[in-house]
């Protein structure tokens, strides 16, 4: 039995008879009992005739007019009628079914089909297949559904039209208190759908989401109205195709005026030919975070993919080399890569390598263990010898933002070759092993002003370590701030790193080599050999 009371058997009755399906009758009647969306439409259509006492009252009524009438007019029609095998009782029922069989193929009124075809067994069979072909990995899934905004407007004026009925009952319909289209659909599909897939949990929260999306072309052009009555509200933006989002249209629907609305929208609203056609199925999965770090032994890889006016300048890179194994066997879409500073492109990082991270779009597998991690790190080691990954893990995204953290007051450690102008011995550099914590300001370098502001930004070198070499060149360690940029205090930028290493020494200073030693970032996690 339907759960519903005496009071909503006008709101029925109006409801039918302006061409809304049975599901849409049970919402504005606010019926929130899910199984009794879920029994078939047919079932509830007869339930609910039932219930407005249709089969003995008017079915009767209508067919003994019928009868009276037809023998004047058709007289080949009346012969079945005339059979004496047949009762007037089931006379009744059958032209009661054929009422029902119309009404059952009427497109409704207010969901356009949605909750009719649209959300049956055959629908579900499409969703499921559609996700089956996608390959994804996963335990649960969450449904979404997009409808047409048109539906919106259609909404309203029905309920309009169930209010003012109930208004003469002092009953007031609150819009929240109607059960929306898509809550019904998904009470409806979301267990077909899993039991479709065998069982698999359908959620109302899940990383993996498939989208199911409605359109209705016939009806498209409903919102129209909206526009010259609520101007306010339709602003073209760049990335929509058309400024009747759903969100816009339920902003103009709220404002607009009762009278307004009625005077520019019929209600209920009209009949339509066609019902709404389903999209492609749309499947996505949340991001994955992985984080690790690297090590780059080449002094000619750059960071990124080095292109410039559209041209490549070097082979690869430290993010292609790691990201294309990873980019695979997680089977996503896109990434994107991130790290804890950058090296450039002649600079190599030595010790326990730099911290980074990858943000994984759209995955079709996203189980890891630690095992097939480990694998996983060995493919990127093995595929190339100018990089080397080690601790690579599967992080959450809250954890990625430590990298980044602090990361101005993290120290970084360096070794540089230096080529002096002057020639030099031991003992003339013996001096810069007792410079501790030694502030810089550094203009923004030449060589990065494209790109950056122009600034003028205080760092500390916090020690320095030197070993002769030969007259003309030594090799300089650093313990500086992160952000120092190095070869800038060693050549001094034509006078923009002030002190700079010529000053210190007294003569014009390069530099040859540069290698960063440690990052002490203390993230990802170290995870044993
Ligand atoms: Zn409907």
């Amino acid at each position: 039995m339907l759960p519903l009371k005496d009071k909503d058997k006008p709101v029925v009755q109006k409801l039918l008879s302006a061409g809304c399906c049975a599901r849409c009758v049970l919402r504005f009647c606010c019926v929130s009992v899910q199984a009794a969306y879920r029994q078939p439409q047919q079932e509830t259509l007869k339930e609910l005739h039932c219930f407005i006492g249709d089969t003995t009252d008017s079915g009767a009524a209508k067919s003994t007019e019928e009868n009276k009438d037809e023998p004047a007019e058709d007289p080949p029609s009346k012969r079945p009628k005339l059979e004496p095998s047949l009762t007037g009782a089931e006379l009744d029922q059958g032209s009661t079914a054929e009422k029902l069989k119309d009404e059952e193929s009427q497109v409704c009124v207010v969901c356009l089909g949605i909750l009719q075809e649209l959300c049956d067994k055959n629908q579900a069979i499409k969703i499921v297949e559609a996700v089956k072909g996608e390959n994804y990995e996963f335990d649960t899934l969450v449904l979404s559904v997009s409808l047409p905004a048109q539906l919106c407007v259609r909404e309203h004026s029905c309920w309009l039209h169930v209010k003012t009925q109930l208004r003469e009952k002092s009953i007031i319909l609150g819009k929240d208190d109607v059960i929306q289209v898509k809550e019904a659909f998904k009470w409806i599909m979301q267990s077909l759908v899993a039991k479709e897939l065998g069982g698999v949990a359908v959620v109302t929260k899940s990383p993996f989401e498939v989208g199911v999306e409605f359109t209705h072309p016939e009806t498209d052009a409903d919102c129209h109205f909206l526009a010259s009555v609520c101007p306010d509200c339709f602003k073209p933006t760049k990335n929509k195709q058309s400024v009747f989002t759903r969100m816009a249209v339920v902003k103009a629907l709220e404002k607009i005026p009762e009278p307004k609305f009625l005077k520019h929208y019929p209600c209920p609203p009209i009949q339509t030919t066609t019902r709404c056609s389903a999209q492609d199925v749309q499947c996505l999965h949340t991001s994955v975070f992985v984080a690790g770090r690297y090590n780059k032994f080449c002094r000619s890889l750059p960071q990124t993919p080095w292109v410039i006016d559209g041209e490549r300048r070097m082979e690869s890179s430290v993010e292609e080399l790691i990201a294309t194994p990873i980019v695979s066997a997680f089977r996503a879409q896109g990434f994107n890569f991130s790290s804890s500073g950058r090296e450039d492109v002649d600079v190599r990082t030595l010790g326990n390598g730099r911290p980074f991270a990858m943000e994984l779009l759209n995955p079709h597998r996203s189980r890891f263990n630690r095992v097939q991690m480990k694998q996983l790190q060995e493919t990127i080691n093995n595929s190339s010898d100018k990089i080397r990954v080690r601790d690579l893990q599967v992080v959450t995204r809250e954890a990625m933002s430590r990298m980044k953290e602090g990361e101005e007051e993290k120290t970084k450690s360096y070794t540089a070759l230096i080529w002096t102008q002057k020639p030099i011995c031991s003992e003339d550099i013996t001096f810069i092993d007792g410079i501790k914590d030694l502030t810089l300001e550094q203009k923004t370098p030449l060589r990065v002003l494209h790109r950056r502001v122009l600034a003028v930004r205080p760092r500390v070198i916090h020690s320095m370590t030197t070993r002769f070499l030969d007259p003309h060149h030594f090799y300089l360690g650093l313990k500086t701030q992160a952000g120092t940029y190095i070869k800038e205090f060693v050549h001094g930028d034509f006078g923009r790193t002030k002190p700079n290493l010529c000053q210190l020494l007294k003569t014009e200073t390069d530099i040859l080599e540069l290698d960063v030693e440690s990052v002490d970032v203390d993230w990802p996690p170290t995870i044993p050999e």
